[in-house]
């Protein structure tokens, strides 16, 4: 039975609240984190801690795409929608699973190039009858929830540059919101807000400085310039909103978060290391009118990629006594920060899990008490968090019955160096070859204490309540409900519910995959569900596959349970993802030179995608077939597997370029070779 709602925020949405008479008949989960305030927790409870055990699948659905599942699904007036790689978006009846359609934007397989952390999406919008998607094309595209129909279709970027979406679309009122991502490829992040009905810009707000000759676009680009020198602007300098955005209505005030600077090394962004506003920021925005209100920085001068996407809680907490209006954000570089939303003050922060770039937070000044060995130079160091941050995109969730945060935590370590040298738009500005045997201590290093858990943590007293600790890291976002009950996807390819209070866990089922999305629940003619995708992939799995070299996975499914479910997953297939049997490789013919040449050029266009080292990645590229190295051009070049997301880079490189990468790609496959 379900005590009271909060207040229903989603306009253009019914919420059949709660009578006397009884529990309301169809509950819908409309917005990636619910409701605006982004707490990912919903108050029913039907499915409980006490009869959790019952639950089992209702129903499946197969994934069209091997890649990333990241998508929160969002149900309406009991259908339910979901996105996939390349934003392939679907209507089912949200109690049955039968499909009602399916709608390809047909997005140009070249993006597959510009996406740093694989072609993922994470979610949709939704709007008085319309699903609104952010393509990773940068196209916004409306359609209609009953047909799958285009009703709108906007670009937000310009299709020459490197931009990217993944993050789902927000709707407050008549407006949608949207940013992109591209700060890996030399873009410079902004936020744009369009007229849900007509696909209208009604205001664009940039994150960063463009170049001043051009003339600010407003007072707070002015303030920000001044925190840059250099020619800035040539590098995009980055600061995308890729993800999360949450908005206040009492307040009037939408929250962005913002990402890392590009180029990444500061040394190359930024000689003279100022702060470069509003890099790795939590900035409150004018919903009306798109307008600066006030910032606060999480890492200035960033250059590990510690990006301040990740999502913003709203909540009302007693501190002193006192309910205080608090944002709360554990962004990637490890401290649980809770500020005072009304106008950016820092109220508390905290390290989550070990980190060792920063010993703790002014909390005169706000500013981290940096560690110094952490601004890198030429030697490579070993910093903690590495570029996947202690919590990434995955969602946490906040419950306001326990008053906890559910947080998805990872302990990671990364070796950064400045690259020697560094051109606009070439590469990061951070080296990942050269000093091979520092190099391979800090890899060892880091494999050895990597590690990963589900953290409750009390934002009142910046402690951590329990901990579910998981073999290694990975696991997924986090959803949590008015039954006591707190979901997540697991490493373990495994779907679980902990107690919320204390997180003994009362449920888990394997389900051959990791669902690393996030869980939503929902109520069709009375009855509870929880749906998530599953499907591994992003970021994580991009960079470090070899480290879950032992993952056996079966079909990207979207997963829907209940209390007495029955439906069964077909058995794993044969063909289910192996690390396949390795060849040896081909004897390495290149000059040193000729490596070396390769090498330089792996960093710059390959990297991001297949590893530092060409170590893991979304393909190993140490592992290469024999089949592989004989097309090799013809990937590379010719744009053969630009379905599976891998296009031509004809445009950057030529036949010699090619055959260096072919040639340091050859010699690191020998160098790490182990087989017989
Ligand atoms: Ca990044």
């Amino acid at each position: 039975m379900i005590a009271s709602w909060r207040p229903a925020v989603l306009a253009g949405l019914v919420l059949v609240a709660a009578g006397c008479s009884g529990a309301p008949e169809n509950v819908d989960w409309a917005s990636t984190g619910l409701e605006w305030d982004e707490q990912h927790y919903s108050p029913l409870d039907q499915i409980n801690a006490d009869n959790a055990g019952q639950l089992g699948l209702a129903w499946y659905a197969d994934l069209n795409t091997d890649r990333g599942q990241e998508a929160t699904p969002l149900v309406v007036d009991g259908v339910l929608f979901n996105t996939e790689p390349w934003n392939i978006t679907t209507a089912y009846d949200a109690a049955t699973g039968e499909q009602l359609w399916r709608y390809d934007p047909q997005v140009p397989l070249r993006f597959g190039r510009l996406a740093c952390c694989d072609i993922v999406t994470r979610g949709l919008g939704y709007h008085d009858g319309k699903v609104i998607i952010g393509a990773l094309d940068g196209r916004l595209i409306a359609l209609d929830a009953a047909s799958g129909e285009e009703v709108w279709s906007v670009q937000t970027t310009a299709p020459a540059d490197n931009y990217t979406i993944t993050g789902a679309p927000r709707v407050y009122g008549d407006k949608v919101l949207i940013g992109n991502g591209g700060a890996e490829m030399g873009v410079r992040g902004y936020v744009s807000a369009y007229d849900a009905n007509s696909g209208e810009l009604l205001w664009r707000w940039h994150t960063v400085p463009g170049n001043p000759a051009e003339g600010f676009e407003n007072a707070a680009m002015e303030m920000a310039a001044e925190t840059w020198s250099g020619e800035y602007w040539l590098s995009g300098g980055g600061g995308t909103v890729w993800d999360a955005i949450s908005y206040d209505p009492e307040l009037s005030l939408v929250y962005i978060g913002t990402g890392n600077g590009s180029p990444w090394s500061q040394k190359w962004r930024d000689p003279e290391g100022g702060d470069n506003l509003f890099l790795a920021s939590i900035v409150a925005l004018d919903a009306e009118t798109g307008e600066y209100r006030w910032h606060y920085q999480t890492v200035p001068g960033e250059e590990w990629d510690y990006t301040a996407t990740q999502q913003m809680v709203l909540a009302d907490i007693a501190l002193d006594g006192e309910s205080m209006p608090v944002l709360m954000q554990a962004p990637k570089n490890g401290f649980f920060y809770v500020l005072d939303r009304r106008d950016g003050t820092l109220l508390s922060a905290e390290t989550i899990a070990p980190i060792n770039w920063a010993t703790g937070i002014d909390m005169e000044t706000g500013r981290p008490i940096e560690n110094p060995e952490a601004r890198y130079g030429e030697v490579p160091v070993m910093v903690s968090p590495g570029a996947g941050g202690v919590h990434n995109w995955n969602p946490m969730a906040y419950s306001p019955d326990t008053g906890l945060v559910y947080i998805p935590v990872t302990e990671t370590y990364m070796a950064y160096a400045d690259a020697p040298t560094y051109e606009p738009g070439q590469g990061l500005g951070t080296a990942f070859g050269g000093h091979d045997d520092i190099r391979r201590e800090i890899a060892e290093y880091a494999d050895e204490h990597s590690k990963g858990w589900l953290a409750a943590w009390d934002p009142v007293t910046q402690t951590e309540v329990w901990r579910v600790a998981y073999p290694q890291k990975g696991s997924g976002g986090v959803l949590a409900t008015g039954g006591n009950l707190v979901f997540q996807g697991t490493i373990g390819t495994t779907f679980a519910a902990y107690r919320a209070d204390n997180g003994e866990k009362v449920w888990e089922m394997p389900v051959q995959n990791v669902p690393i999305a996030a869980p939503i629940t929902y109520m069709v003619d009375g009855e509870q569900y929880i749906a998530v995708n599953a499907g591994w992939g992003g970021g994580l799995a991009h960079v470090e596959r070899a480290q879950f070299s032992e993952l056996f996975l079966g079909p990207p499914r979207l997963l829907v349970f209940k209390l007495g479910g029955t439906a069964q997953l077909p058995p794993m297939p044969e063909e289910s993802f192996v690390v396949p049997e390795l060849s040896p490789p081909p004897p390495l013919e290149a000059s040193p030179e000729q490596v070396a040449a390769g090498e330089a050029l792996y960093g710059q266009h390959c990297a991001v995608c297949h590893g530092n080292g060409a170590r893991g990645g979304v393909k190993d590229l140490r592992h290469m077939s024999p089949e592989t190295h004989a097309a090799f051009a013809d990937i590379v070049l010719g744009g053969s597997r630009a379905a599976n997301g891998m296009a031509s880079f004809a445009d950057l490189i030529g036949d010699d370029e090619a055959a260096a990468i072919h040639d340091y790609l050859i010699a690191r496959a020998n160098e790490d070779w182990v087989g017989e």
